[in-house]
């Protein structure tokens, strides 16, 4: 029997007011979710690496109501769920900037379940990039209120700190807090944290199919144009080698031959294409 972990995003990537303050020398505000979806998209390919199945509760960039995904866990059974957050304090960068990490449970949960899954999580949250560490609170937030299972919500740092806020778009950033809720959900389920193999070892020779419900576009040359299509594939469908993984205007793509060698490119996105 495989755990099952309950992961949710926090917010809808349009929720008003779940923004950094407008930083000047990006021109634009971050939003929460930007960071929050991509630390559960990569959380979720680390726990399934390690032997856990997942449930993203909101996987859509629309604001999925709290109570909606509060249901999906705990029709579920899911047995943890683990909310990601970016902090606030008061919205702006200028006065007081406090910044750093907290966890929250609900009241009365510090030494129960989730307190105990809190306290893996946040040991784990403390390694790596320097931040304040702020502790574990009480708080009668509604997703921890209304799982019916140990739930954990978690601050990684504040939007309106201004180190912080450009740590949301950090890449490395994003890996090493995936890793760090991975190693403390491992931990509280006694469960081995297992390293993903590096993307270099792990896809090259070997076969890659859609996932996708309907078509799914491949390519002729490293482009993600219309004039470049070469093709579609079916769901369950897709090339018997991957020759090479490459960022193609910020995204990835997979080099693939098909079976007459002929070569192509496609997305690598895990949403639409997996690897055999
Ligand atoms: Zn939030």
């Amino acid at each position: 029997m495989s755990f099952l972990i309950a992961l949710d995003d926090g917010h809808g990537m349009n929720t008003k007011g779940k923004q950094s303050p407008y930083i000047l020398s990006m021109n634009r505000r971050i939003k929460e979710n930007e960071f929050n979806r991509r630390v559960v998209d990569e959380l979720n390919v680390l726990l399934k690496k390690c032997g856990f199945q997942t449930l993203l509760v909101a996987s859509t960039d629309h604001d999925t109501p709290l109570s909606t995904r509060t249901n999906r866990a705990n029709r579920a059974g899911a047995d943890a769920y683990v909310s990601i957050h970016y902090n606030a304090y008061d919205g702006t960068f200028k006065g007081p900037n406090p910044g750093g990490i907290e966890l929250y449970v609900y009241p009365g949960h510090l030494n129960k379940e989730a307190g105990r899954l809190a306290r893996s999580i946040g040991a784990a949250l403390k390694q790596g990039t320097k931040q304040n560490y702020r502790g574990i609170k009480e708080a009668d937030f509604f997703v921890l209120r209304e799982t019916s299972m140990p739930a954990v919500l978690t601050e990684c740092g504040f939007m309106d700190h201004p180190d912080e806020a450009l740590l949301m778009l950090n890449p490395a950033f994003h890996k090493e807090t995936a890793i760090e809720h991975a190693k403390g959900i491992c931990e509280y389920f006694n469960m081995n944290y297992k390293e993903g193999k590096s993307k270099e070892a792990s896809f090259k020779g070997r076969r890659i199919e859609s996932i996708h419900e309907g078509n799914l576009r491949f390519y002729a040359a490293p482009s993600w144009k219309d004039e470049d299509v070469a093709g579609y594939v079916q769901k369950g469908i897709g090339f018997p080698s991957i020759i090479d993984r490459l960022s193609v205007n910020g995204s990835d793509q997979y080099k693939v031959k098909n079976s007459k060698g002929s070569v192509f490119y496609i997305t690598a996105h895990e949403k639409y294409v997996t690897v055999k």
